[in-house]
């Protein structure tokens, strides 16, 4: 299947000089949308993941389907003051400025195994602060996977050294 073929690219979208790449034509396609996570769960089939972990909003969109058929849990990532209970945060530098993450301080247990899922790997900040959590709690971060990377921003250098798995490159 051509995945490529259902992502939309706006032009000048939310800001002039982007290119947003929308992946809502893929969710929207019941085929296209379970061929990509079902590619993610083939990935992630041999790593004994215990947990999947995915950032607000898209992650959620990526990230449950491949939790449901690994058939474990699945933790969010959300912006300050969207969890209920205590919460550990990272902050990661921004083009303009910094922001910051947040998980539920018991989401993960100590050498527990995660998958992280994210629709897209842009500067990979969202990615460092997403790792960073996942540690602080005593999570092993074995695998990343992205429906899209946009090669041009080099997220992949502040990654670093972790598996991971793209479905689509621009
Ligand atoms: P990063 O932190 O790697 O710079 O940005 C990645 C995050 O921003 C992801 O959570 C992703 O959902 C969002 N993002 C940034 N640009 C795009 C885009 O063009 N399309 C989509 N679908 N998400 C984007």
């Amino acid at each position: 299947m051509e995945l490529k073929d259902y992502i939309a690219s706006i032009k000048d979208y939310p800001q002039e000089g982007i290119i947003f790449r929308d992946i809502s034509p893929l969710m929207a396609d019941g085929n296209a949308y379970n061929y990509a996570a079902t590619e993610i769960v083939q990935y992630a089939r041999d790593k004994e993941i215990d947990m999947v972990v995915g950032p607000e909003a898209r992650g959620f969109i990526i990230g449950c389907p491949v939790a449901f058929a690994l058939g474990v849990g699945f933790a969010p990532v959300r912006k300050p003051g969207k969890l209920p209970r205590e919460v550990i945060s990272a902050d990661y530098e921004k083009e303009y400025g910094t922001d910051t993450l947040t998980m539920h301080a018991d989401a993960i247990k100590p050498g527990q195994r995660v998958l992280i899922v994210d629709d897209l790997l842009a500067t990979g900040g969202t990615m460092q602060a997403t790792i960073e959590l996942i540690e602080q709690m005593g999570g092993i971060v074995v695998g990343l996977a992205f429906l899209i990377e946009l090669d041009d921003l080099e997220g992949r250098k502040r990654i670093g050294d972790y598996d991971y798995k793209v479905l689509m490159h621009y």
